[in-house]
């Protein structure tokens, strides 16, 4: 009998009730955060009569454009590429504006019981997160659960966020993920394929750094200290984000490393939860890796809908969703729209529990 592993996969239903805003939601915000005149009149000359536009289709055009230099409206591919990387410092911005954030507190006990159940299993590699989202609260919440719950007074901290790709960060405290185990400490893996916004990337030398409580500014003004140490030569870092296009580029050697890592824990999975994911068409290379690693685990979704006995017509287009994708793995009561804080605080209540 294998030993138990839980993968938990994040969607944005497991962030919103923290504030942070859904994608559907970015628009109007990014149209206060932009940060010049181009981007907004771009977007406001091209989709200001409806603030429903998905940010996909925006997205999509812009690197259709791109890939194949032709002009988008009046739009050539100085512009786009350009209005690429504005908008998705818009995002960033939009993202980790703290004024939003209403509670960390149910993220707070996630992190504090993942934590729990992996210290209390040192020998073994009892779960993995995956998460689709941007922002970094989770992020957060490990760390500083690490630090102030599992580090004993006066003595250095010995469990480290692993995103399971080599990480440099500015911080001196922390270390690189592929050294965690290796120096006897234990790691907490939380995998992003999207991207992250506390993540910047060297352009040149694919070094990936991190920064907690990262802004935009913070990574556009920051510079890679190994290409200016060994190459006498600097470039602000960039964002490695994932902007929502049917055109994603996962070629970032960090991004392919994530999902073969991706992909492992999930054929090692005996159980895997789905929180606050709704498991979008537009995914489909999320699908097709759940689709082709995704055998014998058990399966478990949490979604949200205000009366989880008679669930709002896009909750239960979800499980819909959910049923013809998974078919028989998956029994509709298997599938609750209790929300994610409901879930966690089950969670926190029942030290055996874990799924
Ligand atoms: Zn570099």
């Amino acid at each position: 009998m294998p030993r138990k592993k839980i993968v938990y996969i994040l969607g944005a239903g497991f962030s919103k009730p923290a504030g942070v805003p859904e994608q559907k939601k970015l628009l109007p915000e990014i149209l206060n955060f932009a940060p010049n005149n181009q981007l907004k009149n771009f977007l406001l000359s091209l989709y200001g009569h409806t603030i429903n536009v998905s940010l996909e289709d925006i997205f999509t055009a812009l690197d259709k454009s791109i890939s194949e230099n032709s002009i988008y409206h009046r739009f050539g591919i100085k512009d786009n590429l350009k209005l690429r990387e504005d908008f998705i410092n818009a995002i960033i911005k939009s993202i980790t504006d703290k004024r939003k954030i209403k509670t960390i507190d149910y993220i707070n006990d996630f992190a504090e019981k993942l934590i729990s159940l992996r210290t209390s299993s040192k020998s073994t590699d009892p779960f993995a997160v995956i998460s689709t989202n941007w922002d970094s609260l989770l992020d957060n919440s490990f760390e500083s659960t690490a630090i102030n719950k599992f580090t004993e007074p006066g003595k250095k901290r010995n469990i480290f966020l692993d995103y399971c790709t080599y990480t440099q960060y500015f911080d001196k405290s922390n270390i690189a993920s592929n050294l965690i185990k290796a120096k006897g400490f234990t790691n907490i893996k939380l995998l992003k394929p999207h991207g992250s916004v506390n993540w910047c990337i060297c352009p040149s030398c694919n070094s990936l750094f991190i920064k907690f409580a990262a802004t935009p500014k913070t990574i556009n003004t920051n510079f890679c200290k190994i290409c200016k140490n060994n190459l006498n030569f600097e470039h602000p870092l960039r964002p490695l984000l994932i902007s929502p296009t049917f055109l994603k580029d996962f070629n970032n050697v960090h991004l392919k490393f994530i999902w073969w890592n991706a992909g492992f824990e999930l054929i090692e999975a005996t159980h895997i939860v789905f929180i606050g994911y709704s498991l979008p068409l537009s995914d489909f290379e999320l699908r097709y890796l759940f689709a082709r690693s995704i055998k014998k685990a058990k399966i478990k979704v949490i979604l949200f809908s205000e009366n989880p006995n008679s669930p709002d017509n896009a909750a239960d287009a979800t499980k819909q969703r959910y049923i013809e994708f998974f078919g028989k793995a998956l029994k509709p009561k298997d599938i609750s729209f209790e929300g994610v804080e409901n879930y966690i605080q089950k969670l926190r209540n029942d030290k055996k529990f874990y799924w």
